[in-house]
């Protein structure tokens, strides 16, 4: 029986990258800035409609930059206790103190409501997340930061080919930041980017991502958070597919839609936006239910994931932080359904079955 995991890593033709291989090997150039990526920095500027975007190793380090170029080196950061790990642990490396706000029961995102309660003398910057690729209240949020002076970064690692009212979902906040790590839709193996929307901080990320020189000139404090030709060039295959591959998740989404119903509570999108179908979450009525469901999948050798839990705020290594009820309870009872390009109606078919009962 075919394993079905969360997710299945989209892998282009052999040939198409071989073609990249070859050229690569041609430039004799394979990392540093090399010209792969600066067309692939280029196409996916044009892509997503944005400017100052840099090609990085991974969305967590391009996190970790974002709080760097915002010139932010200690305080509180604002925060969602609901999303991967990376958006707190960056806050966490960068030697700044995560102050968790909890979420809004129906988008999942960070309750613009409950920020202004948070912020202190101390507050530094909003960091939220466009969790599952729906977008987080960007006005409310962008008002709150302005009467505040903070700098609003957004984990848009979820983010790729949404867009909200018109532009790029990851177009909004003073930098933004992607992952286009294996799991994600659109991927380069490892990899993520950085996008700036003001000039000065975005000539800080291009120095501060290779060590913070120029030749000789040691300008600032930096670290290597560059990618290689190897990787732009599965970007540049990859992206060729990109609108395709939602096609063909919007496609496995509206089937479990029909199949489940309204079985399950599912979060709801804000008006303005298009949606990627980044992924498939269901909510069930408790844990327990959860848990026996997942064992029933398994036994089936279906692997859907419990994204996110824990919530953030639990984690044993944070010192101290607030209780966020919402995030939670959603951590506890929420699933992600198996969503890929290449996942076959027979298979959601048997996924739907097993749930059902
Ligand atoms: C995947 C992910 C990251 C981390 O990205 P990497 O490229 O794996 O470092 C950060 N934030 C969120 C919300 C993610 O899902």
């Amino acid at each position: 029986m075919e394993r079905i995991n969360v997710t299945k890593t989209f892998l282009p033709p052999i040939e198409e990258y071989h073609q990249y291989v070859r050229e690569i090997w041609q430039n004799g150039q394979i990392t540093n800035q090399g010209p792969l990526l600066v067309q692939l920095e280029d196409r996916l500027e044009q892509h997503l409609g944005v400017s100052n975007l840099h090609f990085v190793a991974n969305g967590t380090v391009a996190l970790q930059l974002a709080i760097k170029a915002l010139g932010i080196e200690d305080g509180e950061i604002i925060t969602s206790p609901f999303s991967y790990v990376a958006s707190t642990s960056a806050i966490l490396w960068e030697k700044c103190t995560p102050v968790f706000v909890d979420i809004e029961p129906d988008t999942f995102c960070i309750d613009p409501d409950k920020i202004e309660a948070a912020i202190t003398d101390k507050t530094r910057a909003i960091l939220a997340v466009h969790v599952f690729g729906y977008p987080c209240d960007i006005e409310k949020i962008e008002e709150i930061a302005k009467n505040h002076k903070l700098k609003v970064i957004y984990d848009s690692a979820h983010a790729f080919g949404a867009s909200y009212n018109g532009k790029s979902l990851m177009s909004y906040g003073d930098i933004s930041t992607g992952s286009f790590h294996a799991t994600k839709l659109f991927h380069t193996v490892e990899g993520g980017c950085v996008i700036v929307n003001d000039k000065l901080a975005s000539d800080k990320v291009e120095l501060m991502k290779r060590f913070g020189h120029n030749g000789d000139d040691h300008i600032m404090l930096g670290i290597n958070a560059k990618s290689s030709e190897l990787h732009a060039a599965m970007g540049l295959c990859n992206l060729k597919y990109a609108d395709e591959i939602i096609q063909k998740r919007k496609a496995v989404s509206e089937k479990y839609e029909q199949l489940l119903g309204d079985k399950f509570l599912r979060p709801k999108a804000k008006e303005g936006l298009t949606y990627n179908y980044a992924y498939y979450p269901i909510i069930f009525e408790s844990e327990e239910q959860l848990l026996s469901a997942v064992k029933q999948l398994n036994d089936n050798n279906i692997f859907p994931r419990r994204y996110f839990f824990p919530s953030l705020n639990e984690l044993s290594y944070i010192e101290s932080s607030n209780s966020c009820p919402i995030s939670e309870d959603i951590s506890r009872r929420i699933l992600c359904l198996p969503l890929y390009d290449s996942l076959d109606n027979q298979n959601i078919e048997k996924i739907c079955e097993v749930l059902s009962k």
